[in-house]
């Protein structure tokens, strides 16, 4: 079924080309657009040379400065970067970060193979990455290119960074913050990644915290016996204890959810992902152990140990030989204001006032590099500037429509405009 579909589109890719579609002539961002997209970034065996390649090009063409620096493991963790250098070295760069890779697909699922980056006849361009996050990535890099060609010169310095691996435990960012590059950058305000708006409206989601990541094992301990026996404990009795205390954590989240203007957003939520032990049919076990993803929303005044004590109240409840091990624990992400104190919420705001659309604070589910850098004191804000567009990250059949593409270029383009004319020295 996919390989016929496969053939089919193929096909159809050919009778119609890169640059024409229904007689009339591609925007060349577009062509451009698709051309990365047909580059397989994706996950386990990412081609990060092609990109490499490819946005290099992109760079001389801009007339931009172009640079990759590795780390440490360097097939995986290495950075990408291209400098537009402003007029007023006194001020703090401007970071536009993004990420090369895309998660792995099943071909077979796809109406069109996904890098392909097939246009059917209503401008809708299929790909992996299409959304998450290539687009962005054209966005900021024709906007960039638009600026220059206009003889815009920018205040501030501007850095467009393209990174790897962010699908895959961060590795990319994770090299970049703790590398004096990153010092010597001296950013003061950086963007990065957001979800588009699905709604049939104008309306910007703008992300200023990020949830934060816990992944974590009880392991429980009882006495093996035969199972024909009737022990007073057993490891499975205690497992029934620590699922049942977070089940009802989990009830109290889906309850909340009820509530009127309460979104997944607002929420903790918590996911029972993993359970293994025991030695066999007959045996009482010595040894069972669960595992839970809990994702925890950043609240001003929010404590942290609020979440960990009740973690190890409900170890002990289980058994005073209950263990907690913790395989993610990512704390302290911070938020970055939205309000009349934030120059750079202020200037989005105004922005967005030009461009006739709303914003809005947003918490998204999923976690972004941006957290990373928001963690090294810098205020970050995701954007995307694509509206009335399912967000189809990681999904069959991701895809964007080439003229919600055109116009988020066209919105990135005042962005970046603006943030990078913001002449006020912050960090003195
Ligand atoms: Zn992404």
């Amino acid at each position: 079924m996919g390989k016929i579909k496969s053939i089919l589109s193929i096909t159809t890719f050919l009778l119609i080309g890169s640059s024409t579609i229904l007689g009339q002539q591609e925007d060349p961002a577009v062509t451009r657009f698709r051309e990365y997209l047909r580059i397989n970034s994706a996950h386990p065996i990412p081609d990060y040379d092609s990109c490499i390649a490819w946005l290099r090009n992109q760079a001389l063409e801009i007339g931009l400065s172009f640079n990759v620096e590795y780390y440490d493991p360097p097939e995986h963790s290495f950075s990408v970067w291209m400098t537009w250098n402003g007029t007023n070295p006194q001020l703090k760069s401007i970071l536009i970060d993004s990420h090369m890779d895309v998660v792995a697909v099943d071909e077979s699922q796809w109406d069109h193979a996904p890098f392909e980056a097939f246009k059917d006849a209503e401008g809708n361009i299929f790909a992996r990455g299409a959304v998450d996050m290539k687009s962005t990535t054209v966005a900021v890099l024709e906007s960039v290119r638009r600026l220059k060609a206009s003889g815009f010169n920018p205040l501030r310095t501007i850095h467009i960074m393209i990174l790897p691996d962010e699908e895959l435990y961060s590795r990319g960012v994770k090299g970049f913050v703790n590398s004096t590059t990153f010092t010597a950058m001296n950013i003061g305000f950086a963007l990065d990644e957001a979800v588009s708006n699905p709604a049939d409206e104008d309306n910007l989601l703008v992300t200023y915290t990020e949830k934060s990541v816990w992944q974590f094992n009880y392991t429980v301990y009882g006495t093996s016996m035969h199972a024909s026996t009737l022990p007073e404990i057993t490891a499975g009795q205690k497992l029934q204890v620590v699922i049942d205390r977070l089940l009802e954590f989990r009830a109290s989240q889906l309850d909340l959810l009820q509530q009127p203007g309460v979104t997944l957003q607002n929420l903790t939520t918590l996911n029972l992902v993993q359970v293994g032990g025991g030695l066999g049919n007959n045996i009482i076990p010595p040894e069972l152990w669960v595992s839970f993803d809990m994702r925890i929303v950043i609240k001003p005044g929010w404590n942290f140990s609020d979440i960990e004590n009740m973690l190890d109240n409900i170890a002990a409840e289980s058994g005073n030989d209950t263990v907690i091990t913790y395989l993610v624990k990512t704390m302290d992400y911070g938020l970055t204001p939205t309000d009349n104190s934030n120059i750079w919420w202020v200037t989005l705001e105004n922005t967005c006032a030009q461009l006739n659309v709303n914003c809005t604070p947003n918490i998204p589910n999923g976690v972004t590099d941006g957290r990373y850098i928001r963690n090294m004191g810098i205020p970050v804000f995701g954007l995307n500037t694509f509206t009335r567009t399912p967000s189809m990250a990681h999904q069959t059949n991701e895809r964007i429509n080439e003229n919600v593409l055109l116009t988020g270029i066209t919105r990135f383009t005042r962005f970046i405009q603006n943030f990078a004319m913001v002449s006020e020295i912050l960090h003195p």
